[in-house]
């Protein structure tokens, strides 16, 4: 389980035993470097948990601190050192891959905050099973049906080496309306961003519940539009 924000423990430098809270990478009173911190990934930049970040700080300071953590610098240092040297640097890739990507970004938060995502999609059923109707979102039940019978015959239409033009016609608007979908969905999700960040406990509450669901309804799209794209490229 992922530490939540404020829950800084302080811990004494191993080098100048002075305390301080578990969060830092390196020691703010005698600079030393320090084990991996327990916090969160935006802690590790100095951060609260946001989710409209300000990418070039975060860039600038994802650069910063792999100068200063970069094994080189810690040749001649004692063993812990350089291993924690390396164990740091891990940790700050892993940070800053999560926090740039703003879904990645997202998920991670909600994550962190305990929600659930995409437990059931993706992965475990390959994201192939489009006989399952049961996740599809309400508002499109219809147009999903009717795409996957739709693709069921352009496969079969492959198969017996036929074109059918219609249906790729067809086929191909599909996949603009969902890629349409899919960007108001993006848009929906950047509104929450917004949202949460500037909330109350209550108004990001609700927030985290939006954000669960849209992150759900984009995978569920984003699903749609690769079988389309796939089955119109084969
Ligand atoms: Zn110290």
């Amino acid at each position: 389980m992922l530490k939540v924000i404020d829950s800084a423990v302080p811990v004494a430098c191993w080098s100048c035993s002075i305390g301080h809270n578990d969060f830092t990478l390196f020691c703010p009173h005698c600079s030393k470097i320090q084990p991996p911190p327990g916090g969160d990934y935006f802690s590790v930049f100095g951060l609260e948990p946001r989710l409209n970040l300000d990418l070039a700080a975060l860039e600038h300071e994802f650069h910063r601190l792999s100068r200063k953590l970069h094994p080189d610098r810690f040749a001649r240092a004692q063993e812990n050192e350089r291993e924690w040297s390396l164990a740091d640097t891990a940790l700050l890739n892993d940070a800053y891959r999560t926090l740039k990507e703003p879904l990645r970004r997202t998920e991670y938060l909600l994550k962190l905050l305990g929600a659930e995502i995409g437990s059931d999609a993706g992965t475990e059923q390959g994201g192939h099973d489009k006989k399952d109707l049961s996740r599809v979102p309400a508002d499109l039940l219809e147009e999903v049906f009717e795409l996957n019978m739709q693709l069921e015959e352009m496969r079969m239409a492959r198969k017996l080496g036929e074109t059918d033009p219609e249906l790729q016609v067809s086929l191909e608007r599909a996949k603009r309306k969902f890629d349409v979908l899919l960007s108001e969905v993006d848009q929906d999700l950047r509104s929450q961003w917004q949202v949460w960040d500037e909330g109350d406990a209550a108004v990001r509450k609700t927030a985290q519940k939006l954000m669960v669901a849209l992150l759900d309804r984009r995978r569920y799209l984003s699903n749609l539009v690769r079988d389309v794209t796939e089955t119109l490229g084969a």
